[in-house]
């Protein structure tokens, strides 16, 4: 049975991993079912990292944090997790490949996943236009005009990124005023090649077997405008992904906010012993790199004391 099963792999359960095995729990397994490093990796630019002192992508951010936990004795292992469950004093970790590993105790440190925004075509053409990954996407771009949909650090951030790359970036958002940090709105209004299109949002995106020839917007007032671009990048906020706490009938595992975050106390505990969430999935979470480590830390600490 292992000590500690951490679900996830960002920067929340790679600092579990890491405290919890430099701290002396021997087997500690991560659950991730990707590279590990979290949804930071898809960022361009990270600049708000205590020690960065230039600005970084998400992939250089990350880069060294698996070794370093490795070097601890931190075991990841591939896989989905499908759900996680608690019978008697020991939880079930089930994988979807259908193995099910024993823990005395879990941390899950899911994060969130990039909301689909809803207009027409948009899955159709989900990566064959519609991107939600500049990093990934934005150099297919080069010099062409490309679309940003969304109000946010997310959409701001990426708008300036892509303007570095594409020829014109139209910014189109629902309402007048931006919810981004005010230092990230300075920018974009810095760039000659950002277009806001406010108070609109996307109608459609429509195309051809080839991918996306066009955004059709829509304003408050009902005017339309046909933009003729062959991307368009959306950035409207995340889910949280807390599909592995769904028990059989339904319920949750643990107490649950409204919007499905994991309720814990300042330990990061939830209400079922044994269970804690850190990053994302969690209530009131800043949603920073730097607070879902903090999490994860303060989590695996709570977890060697619970093991003494
Ligand atoms: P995540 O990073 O979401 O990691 C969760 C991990 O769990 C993922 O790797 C996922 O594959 C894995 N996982 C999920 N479900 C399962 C499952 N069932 N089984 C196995 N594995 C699973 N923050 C900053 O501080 N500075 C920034 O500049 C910044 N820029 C950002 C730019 C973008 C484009 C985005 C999207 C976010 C940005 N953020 C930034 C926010 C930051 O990325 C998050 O707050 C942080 O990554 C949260 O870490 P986490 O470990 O909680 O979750
Ligand atoms: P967000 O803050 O939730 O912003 C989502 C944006 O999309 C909002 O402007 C919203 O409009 C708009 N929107 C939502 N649904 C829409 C729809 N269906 N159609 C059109 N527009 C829609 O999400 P985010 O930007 O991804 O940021 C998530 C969190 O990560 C935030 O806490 C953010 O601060 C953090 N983050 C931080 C950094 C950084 O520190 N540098 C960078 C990136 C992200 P409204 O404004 O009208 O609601």
């Amino acid at each position: 049975m292992l000590d500690l099963a951490i679900i996830g792999g960002g920067p929340a359960g790679l600092t579990a991993g890491l405290y919890a095995t430099r701290g002396g729990l021997k087997d500690v397994v991560m659950f991730e079912m990707g590279l590990p490093g979290g949804q930071i990796m898809n960022s361009s630019e990270v600049e708000n990292y205590p020690g960065i002192k230039e600005i970084v992508t998400g992939m250089e951010l990350m880069e060294p944090w698996p070794e370093q936990c490795m070097r601890f004795g931190l075991k990841h292992e591939m896989a989905e997790v499908k759900q996680v469950k608690k019978e008697n004093e020991t939880f079930k970790v089930i994988l979807s490949n259908g193995k099910e590993v024993e823990a005395k105790n879990v941390i899950i440190c899911t994060g969130s996943t990039p909301k689909r925004a809803g207009f027409e075509g948009e899955d159709e053409f989900f990566g064959k236009g519609v991107s939600t990954c500049a990093t990934c996407d934005g150099f297919f771009y080069k010099d062409k005009e490309v679309a940003v949909l969304g109000g946010g650090d997310t959409a701001l951030e990426e708008a300036v990124y892509l303007s570095n790359i594409c020829s014109k970036v139209y910014l189109i958002h629902r309402r007048d005023s931006f919810r981004a940090a005010p230092s990230t709105i300075a920018h974009v209004k810095e760039r000659e090649n950002i277009e806001l299109v406010l108070n609109s949002n996307v109608k459609k995106v429509y195309g051809d077997a080839m991918g996306v020839l066009g955004v059709l917007t829509v304003d408050n007032d009902g005017n339309e405008k046909d933009l003729k671009v062959p991307g368009i990048f959306t950035f409207v906020g995340n889910n949280v992904n807390n599909g592995v706490l769904k028990q059989d009938d339904g319920s949750f595992l643990c107490k649950m906010s409204d919007y499905g975050e994991m309720v814990v106390d300042l330990s990061m505990r939830t209400s079922v012993e044994g269970l804690f969430a850190a990053g994302d999935i969690r209530i009131e979470a800043p949603k920073q790199v730097v607070c879902a480590a903090a999490d994860g830390a303060v989590a695996a600490l709570q977890v060697i004391a619970r093991s003494l």
